[in-house]
């Protein structure tokens, strides 16, 4: 064998090394990765675990609509990986808040099927879709991106069904890489860079559900943060198409992990606008409620004036009358009233966007009912 030849077959090695495990014998995974045979495995059918309804848990998106100023594509084999790059440090990332972690983005990749009724990992009211986005985040305090470290590790899932009707408008900048990339390990390829709100905002869902559990692909590491958008977005068949032209290594015609067993896990639903809806439902009852207070000031004085003979004059002067009129005394009362009012929804908004946990809870509904007790003399 020549020095050449020699090279050749080491680097064709070394590859079969990196990606040495393949779909057709994901039950030997755990053989050579000893997590893949763990208690706390993904994907997992949603339906099967406990669900609870839970206000104690919390998840923020900061600076996810911000565009990236790069996105490269690779296929490597097992999945096609999307790599963004922001402008400046890693402070500047977009991040992910679950109850007080904060996690950054570090890449998205996708799984499917050989078929549009297959394809996601995580089933979800008993339907395996076509397709499912993961973005792999990570927490910066352990240092840098390693995949054994499972608990520094959030992934958010989207599932997609087909749908022809409606496509996924930002897959069309993926797949017109594809050309480029479909052979296992290809080089990356760069595309037009797009906001990760887009696979937020594409989906209708009204919650998340969380649950812990593990990386879908070896090494298995489990202490994985899942959250999942608990309604599918939507893809066409010819985008699915276009993903079914990628090739992955070992001949495998499916990149999605058999259903793990959820064991003894919990599933945990975070509504994704309650605290918003919150904070609006209260500013719209207490502005509602000042508008109604001053309008009652308004028409008790019109009518004493009216009583007073002064019906004839006109709107503003009314208003001179009814600002002379107006004992010094009654409208420090009144401003103080509403000035407390504005003070207490002040902290019912910072209390809203901080925290959803218990004590928080109890503190806004005393507050909420203290705010509401404040009837002005
Ligand atoms: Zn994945």
């Amino acid at each position: 064998m020549n020095l050449g030849k020699r090279h050749i077959f080491f680097f064709a090695h070394l590859i079969h090394l990196i990606s040495s495990w393949e779909y057709k014998d994901v039950g030997l995974w755990e053989n050579e990765y000893p997590s893949c045979g763990g208690a706390q495995q993904s994907p997992i059918n949603l339906d099967d675990i406990e669900q609870s309804d839970n206000s104690g848990g919390t998840i923020t998106f900061k600076r996810y609509n911000i565009t990236p100023k790069k996105m490269t594509i690779k296929n490597n084999g097992h999945t096609v990986e999307i790599k963004p790059e922001w402008n400046g440090s890693s402070k500047q990332k977009p991040r992910v808040i679950k109850d007080g972690t904060e996690y950054e983005v570090v890449q998205l990749h996708y799984h499917w099927g050989s078929s549009d009724d297959s394809g996601s990992e995580h089933v979800f009211n008993k339907v395996r879709t076509s397709l499912e986005v993961h973005v792999v985040h990570w927490n910066p305090d352990y240092g840098s991106f390693d995949p054994e470290q499972g608990d520094g590790i959030l992934v958010i899932g989207n599932l997609y069904i087909t749908d022809d009707k409606y496509s996924a408008e930002y897959l069309n900048g993926v797949i017109s890489s594809f050309p480029n990339i479909n052979e296992p390990d290809s080089e990356p390829v760069e595309i037009e860079p797009f906001s990760l709100s887009k696979i937020l905002t594409e989906s209708w869902a009204d919650a998340y559900l969380t649950y812990t559990g593990s990386l879908t692909t070896p090494p298995c590491s489990e202490g994985v943060s899942w959250v999942i958008l608990n309604n599918p977005s939507t893809v066409d068949s010819r985008q699915m198409e276009a993903f079914r032209t990628i090739k992955f290594s070992h001949g495998d015609d499916h990149n999605n992990r058999p259903l793990q067993s959820p064991n003894s896990r919990q599933i945990t639903r975070v509504s994704r606008f309650q605290s918003k809806l919150m904070i609006y439902f209260v500013s719209f009852t207490l502005m509602m409620e000042n508008w109604m207070h001053l309008r009652n000031v308004e028409q008790e004085k019109k009518m004493q004036i009216q009583i007073q003979g002064k019906a004839q004059k006109t709107i503003s002067e009314l208003d001179c009358i009814m600002y002379r009129e107006t004992s010094p005394m009654k409208k420090d009362e009144n401003f103080k009233a509403l000035t407390l009012k504005h003070i207490g929804m002040v902290i019912l908004i910072l209390l809203n966007t901080w925290t959803r946990n218990p004590l928080c809870f109890s503190l806004r509904i005393s507050l909420s009912a203290f705010v509401i007790a404040q009837q002005t003399p």
